[in-house]
């Protein structure tokens, strides 16, 4: 395939041509999330920015197979080496086992995840579910003389791995910064050196996440699940690898760095990064009162929010944002947003009603070729929906008989909606009114279905009640030679 379609690379801080390892099928790797708590504003970003990017791979036909993982085990409270591990803290505050704690919020992320319209990837690995190929990474970095046991962990030798590749390659890091930033000193506890990280801890008596290993006792390290299981499911080298920039550095670096000590390459072509989301200009953290989850946002449920927002409000708000620019949220914003959303479906909704001319005065084919230049350029959605916005005004100039279309003209303009809108952007083209509207015609089904039985049965007192009462409900059956039909009174 000929591929118009750039990306920029984080490693190489350039756009790159999208060129996949393997025609028939791309491999694309994301960090989900860690599963101790509710789903929150920060998930909403990385999730929307790699499902678009896994929708468009599909359009451009691709065969693409998404792993995006599930952390339940290994990730500590201070992203580092020590320090309680999430799960296992939370479980111990809730009085809940570890995994009832990894379900109720796995659950609830997918809930969102659904609401926000994002697509399920094709595997959701969890790194429990990965012991036994973690200890295999660790076996193979010990064997290369890349990581070292102290005294029941392994960790990895970052000055070994630095004498050889380049440590900070990604992240742009030079290890006399790192150094200044390390609470570890050099000899001091079981580290060698203060930037090695653990690849596999030792597990106290008292902690409840422990499996056996060679080393004995003990749990795996944070990066070690993603190198092991984009290798299981994705091979030593895949296509694509993605996260948030707060995954960049020591996450992203690390899993770099081990998979060249692992199998002396790089494992990923394009690394991906999306910036992150900020509230009212300020960062978000649970101190300083601004910790926003989806389930607040979607009902209205937190004090900085001036009513509710529906779930599509924050998907087309997070797309008129490029993935690398910052993003802030505000009650102001979100309005905006809500309106331009429905702007675009009402206008969507609004080509089915368009009259064809003979003439044609308008240049549908220029615009499908602006939005795939916009898209094709790094997914950049502002631009793209700045196009689909003049698409709208050109519907609406049709609509008031101020611009002529031909029939073929208004089937472009549907299939241009279709494929930008609806499929690649993964908005959803009905408004509330049309929901309903769908749910009453599911249950009206199902209620003549039931009476038309009750009637085979010559259970008359069924079908006269089912008729008697949605009647009073505002309901009329009317019965066909057919079976029965129904219209609001
Ligand atoms: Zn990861």
């Amino acid at each position: 395939m000929d591929s118009k379609f750039v990306i920029y690379n984080t490693r190489s801080r350039k756009k790159e041509t999208f060129q996949p390892i393997n025609e028939g099928l791309v491999g694309m790797y994301v960090c989900g999330p860690t599963v101790y708590g509710d789903a929150h504003l920060g998930h909403a970003r990385p999730a929307i920015t790699f499902d678009i990017l896994f929708r468009y791979l599909k359009h451009l036909e691709y065969k693409v197979r998404y792993v995006r993982n599930i952390t339940d085990v290994g990730h500590l409270v201070n992203d580092g080496d020590e320090g309680e591990d999430k799960i296992a803290k939370k479980a111990k505050l809730d009085a809940l086992e570890p995994m009832e704690v990894v379900q109720q919020y796995t659950n609830s992320y997918h809930k969102n995840m659904n609401d926000l319209n994002v697509l399920p990837p094709s595997i959701e690995p969890t790194a429990t579910g990965h012991i036994i190929e973690q200890i295999a990474v660790v076996k193979q970095l010990i064997d290369n003389g890349y990581a070292y046991e102290s005294q029941g962990s392994v960790y990895f030798d970052v000055r070994k791995y630095a004498a050889d590749h380049n440590y900070g390659e990604l992240s742009g890091r030079k290890i006399e910064d790192m150094l200044v930033n390390t609470r570890t000193l050099d000899g001091q506890g079981e580290k060698r050196f203060g930037l090695d990280f653990a690849l596999w801890k030792n597990a106290q008596p008292e902690h409840i996440m422990k499996w056996p290993s060679p080393w004995g006792m003990g749990f795996p390290g944070w990066h070690t699940e993603c190198t092991a299981m984009s290798a299981k499911y994705l091979g030593k080298r895949f296509d694509i690898h993605g996260g948030g920039m707060d995954l960049m550095f020591p996450h992203h670096e690390a899993e770099m760095a081990q998979a060249k000590a692992c199998y002396g390459h790089d494992n990923v072509n394009y690394w991906m990064h999306n910036n992150m989301v900020t509230i009212n200009g300020q960062k978000m953290g649970k101190s300083l009162g601004n910790f926003i989850t989806l389930d607040q946002l979607f009902e209205g449920t937190h004090e900085l929010l001036e009513q509710a927002y529906d779930p599509m409000t924050i998907r087309f708000f997070i797309l008129q944002a490029h993935y690398r620019s910052p993003l802030d949220f505000s009650n102001t914003a979100l309005q905006a947003a809500e309106k331009g959303y429905q702007r675009l479906m009402q206008a969507i909704q609004n080509i089915d009603s368009l009259t064809p001319s003979k003439q044609s005065t308008v240049d549908i084919k220029g615009l499908q070729d602006k939005c795939y230049e916009a898209i094709n350029d790094d997914l950049n959605t502002p631009i793209l929906i700045a196009h689909l916005f003049e698409g709208v005004k050109t519907i609406n100039l049709i609509k008031e008989g101020n611009q002529k279309a031909t029939e073929e003209d208004i089937q472009q303009l549907k299939d241009l909606f279709q494929n930008m809108a609806i499929n690649i952007l993964g908005l959803r083209d009905c408004v509330e009114g049309d929901q309903q509207a769908d749910v009453l015609s599911g249950v009206m089904d199902l209620l003549l279905e039931i009476r038309a039985e009750a009637k085979a049965n010559k259970d008359w007192g069924t079908s006269d009640k089912i008729r008697d009462q949605l009647k009073e409900a505002g309901l009329a059956i009317k019965d066909t030679k057919d079976g029965a039909e129904w219209h609001l009174l």
